[in-house]
């Protein structure tokens, strides 16, 4: 059984101990010291980082009461001196103290339980039994600094069986023995056994992100201290840029927003309209003409080119080809008032790399060949518009 250092003090950045027992594995060498400060991947936590004797450490795993170090390669001596990745520690330090006030407000206020926690390298959530809304989740969040801003005392505490029978504290096991309790003033009392801030003042801001719903409760999305000021700093980056893009002032840019963006689509459906109306006038300017035809309009998509022939092709004699390109070949829009198009498009396609169908008399796709070899399969020549 490994003597736990983080149990009783979760502010040890340095410690000394004996290997006990070092393991070659999949991983790397799998270490047993006789006492530890590195927190193993236990509840939703990842597990610490940092240094055992100058040799990385990859994973820190707990096993029947036994916590395993996985080093990146084996140690020379026995008796090693250990360093932990104190500050990616502390900002977990602060989310987990974090996740505790949060979820202890909610079950006060609301009844609902904590049933999943992850606090991994880059998003942190916990997950709720039941489904709550915005404003009362930004009233947990208001109770959440206000306990932050009130620098409350976290006490931890290892109650007998007896004694914590006497005592209401929110737990995901039932456990019997070995309870380890974290109490936050009038707060939250949980039964946890990861490293917490010593003090809630600690922690700094605390903000729920997003939620979403999640088997029948919600899964929130939260941050906290060190890592919100990171958050924050990106987000009002890209705020400030927005804000100057829109040339609106910062709380008002998603307004301002929503309006550019219908005023956008406005503009593009606009766009399109005149285009369309392009190709029809452009299809009432071509000549009569008995064969095939092929004309060449960039810049258009389907609904133009459809435009085009649906007038177009009462001029011409053959089939009429309407082309744009469109970066790897040529859209297509062919129409005929005689030729069977459903069947004589699947041999061009298989003659032009091409897929696409439609009616017997017009039929859409695109030809991945070049403007040359289709003309020449249509037998025709080449008309810029
Ligand atoms: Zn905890």
């Amino acid at each position: 059984m490994t003597e736990k250092l983080y149990y009783e003090d979760a502010y040890i950045k340095e410690f000394s101990a004996n290997i006990i027992s070092i393991n070659e594995c999949e991983r790397g060498y799998d270490t047993v010291l006789d006492r530890t400060a590195f927190f193993p991947e236990e509840g939703g936590q990842s597990a610490d980082g940092g240094k055992i004797s100058g040799i990385e450490v990859l994973d820190v795993y707990e096993e029947d009461s036994v916590v395993h170090h996985i080093l990146k390669s084996r140690p020379e001596i026995s008796h090693v001196q250990c360093e932990l990745d104190f500050n990616t520690r502390f900002e977990k330090m602060q989310l987990h103290t974090a996740e505790h006030i949060l979820c202890g407000i909610i079950h006060r206020l609301f009844g609902l339980e904590n049933v999943g926690f992850h606090l991994g390298t880059d998003e942190v959530t916990f997950d709720i039994s039941g489904v709550l809304t915005r404003e009362e989740l930004d009233r947990v969040e208001d109770l959440a600094n206000e306990a932050v801003f009130a620098n409350i005392r976290v006490d931890v505490s290892f109650p007998t069986s007896e004694e914590a029978e006497k005592i209401s504290y929110r737990s995901k096991l039932d456990l019997k023995e070995n309870i380890r309790l974290v109490k936050i003033g009038e707060v939250d009392t949980c039964a946890c056994c990861a490293p917490h801030v010593a003090y809630t003042g600690e922690i700094g801001m605390i903000k729920i992100l997003d939620f979403a719903k999640h088997k029948g409760g919600l899964r929130i999305i939260m941050s906290a201290g060190r890592r919100a000021v990171a958050d924050y700093r990106i987000k009002y980056a890209n705020l400030r840029r927005i804000s100057a893009l829109l040339s609106e002032p910062q709380h008002t840019t998603a307004d301002a927003l929503e309006k550019y963006v219908a005023d956008t689509e406005a503009l593009r459906t606009a766009h399109k309209q005149i285009k369309i109306k392009l190709a029809e006038v452009k299809a009432k300017g071509i000549s009569e003409s008995e064969g095939n035809a092929l004309y060449l309009l960039d810049g258009f998509g389907y609904d133009e080119l459809r435009a085009f022939a649906n007038i177009a092709v009462k001029s011409v004699g053959g089939i009429l080809l309407a082309l744009s390109d469109c970066g790897e070949g040529y859209s297509y829009v062919i129409a005929s008032e005689k030729e069977n198009l459903s069947v004589l498009i699947k041999e061009a396609n298989a003659k032009l790399s091409g897929r696409g169908g439609g009616r017997p008399n017009m039929v859409q796709g695109s030809f991945n060949a070049s403007l040359s070899e289709i003309a020449s399969y249509f037998d025709t020549d080449i008309i810029t518009l």
